[in-house]
């Protein structure tokens, strides 16, 4: 098997999908179920359709093109990403598992090789949280991790309701169909940017990561007690900001000191009320986001987080509401899946570096229902979500020629 990477086109259809955006080039803002997100699907659909793959959505739009193998009953071989992007963000965070994936299975075919299980490549749906306030929407319903109960509460900032939304997209099926079967894979490896400078400091072209870290994300209310910024005096304040900061404080010092190097904690969101500058803040809203590869250990800064919420809250007579809005378990990845993507590595010739994903992925939540694994390339200086986001055309063909290869030994 001869494997050839036709590294032009795969770059000219990572542009011209970053041509389809909402945000001036090169940044991309690519929003669920959005107009630029509808034409953005339907660009891809066609490109798969050229491939000669068989397309299928499924209630919340995830996309599975199948090239079907030699045993049509066989679980199938699923590689793929996403390719929603949030607010100005860069061309190669999801997509280049998604174009990657395509280029890969094209590559296959090129080569003469027909697998005997189908290989499947799979886009999900909302991979990030913009528009829903929760990551990995698609692939959390295909693994029974959100309930259709659950998914059909959510809205969006305008609102609309998940069920409208879908339904405007001309998703019309129920959303308890969606779920897959634990058999349904045989194994899933997803390609991705690294979004971490590890591969590139360390000059290795690959990593295969062998464990994804698990976030946890919290909403943080505090009520304090308003007034004019000249008119309150010191010792009778409850300003609800000097409170949030002693919080977000005790969040950074929780990660610090957790006894762990892969602990990190970030508080990204700070809104005060009434936000005048002569007006003593009586309200504020703070949002964490805490990650380890150790579950417990994630879970012991949510607890010093939510001990330091009392003692601040009694030391400065504010009120603090916490609402822990996920918590999902890290994962481990498939050791049958992390050895196939190495010996792919081994087989061209190249280095690689087991690895941990510290950002999250769909493949967190597939890695409940199938033997998962991830294989990273670097992208330059670590920078992800931003526009200048970037990956070398080499590094993007390398990642697709191993992933070809890993498919092609899963799929066989
Ligand atoms: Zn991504």
């Amino acid at each position: 098997m001869k494997l050839d990477v036709d590294r032009d086109r795969l770059m000219s259809e990572i542009e011209t999908l970053a041509a389809i955006s909402d945000a001036e080039p090169p940044a991309v803002t690519r929003i669920v179920f959005t107009p630029t997100d509808l034409k953005a699907r339907a660009w891809l659909r066609a490109r798969c359709e050229e491939a000669g793959l068989t397309v299928r959505q499924d209630a919340i739009g995830n996309t599975f093109a199948r090239w079907s193998g030699s045993d049509r009953a066989a679980p199938a071989v699923g590689t793929g990403s996403h390719v929603d992007a949030i607010p100005n963000a860069g061309k190669y965070d999801g997509v280049v598992g998604v174009l990657g994936g395509l280029e890969a299975i094209r590559a296959l075919q090129r080569s003469g090789f027909r697998p005997t299980h189908s290989i499947e490549l799979l886009v999900f749906t909302s991979e990030e949280p913009t528009r829903f306030g929760i990551g990995c929407l698609g692939s959390r319903l295909l693994s029974g991790s959100l309930s259709a109960e659950a998914a059909k509460k959510l809205s969006d900032g305008d609102g609309q309701s998940i069920e409208e939304v879908r339904s405007k997209a001309g998703l019309d099926g129920a959303l308890d169909d969606i779920k897959l079967s634990a058999g349904y894979y045989k194994a899933f490896a997803e390609l991705h940017i690294e979004q971490g400078p590890v591969l590139e400091t360390q000059h290795i072209p690959l990593g295969v990561v062998t464990k994804i870290a698990a976030p946890a994300s919290m909403r943080i209310v505090v009520e304090g007690a308003g007034g004019h910024a000249g008119g309150v005096l010191m010792p009778d304040r409850r300003d609800a900001l000097c409170a949030a900061a002693e919080l977000i404080l005790a969040v950074e010092n929780a990660a610090k000191n957790s006894g762990g190097a892969d602990t990190v904690a970030t508080v990204g969101i700070c809104e005060v009320f009434p936000g005048a500058v002569n007006s003593i803040p009586s309200r504020v809203r703070l949002s964490a986001d805490i990650r380890d590869t150790d579950l417990a250990r994630r879970d012991g800064v949510i607890e010093a987080m939510e001990n330091a919420c009392n003692a601040i809250s009694s030391s400065r007579q504010v009120t603090i509401h916490t609402e822990l809005l996920n918590a999902d378990a890290p994962a481990e990845c498939a050791p049958q899946v992390v050895q196939a993507l190495s010996d792919a590595c081994t087989k061209h010739g190249q280095e690689f570096l087991p690895m941990i994903s510290r950002a999250y992925h769909d493949s967190l939540f597939i890695s409940r229902i199938a033997p998962a694994a991830m294989l990273f390339i670097p992208c330059r200086n670590g920078y992800s979500h931003r526009p200048d986001e970037y990956a070398s055309p080499e590094d993007i063909t390398r990642g697709v020629m191993v992933l070809a290869e890993a498919l092609a030994t899963l799929s066989a």
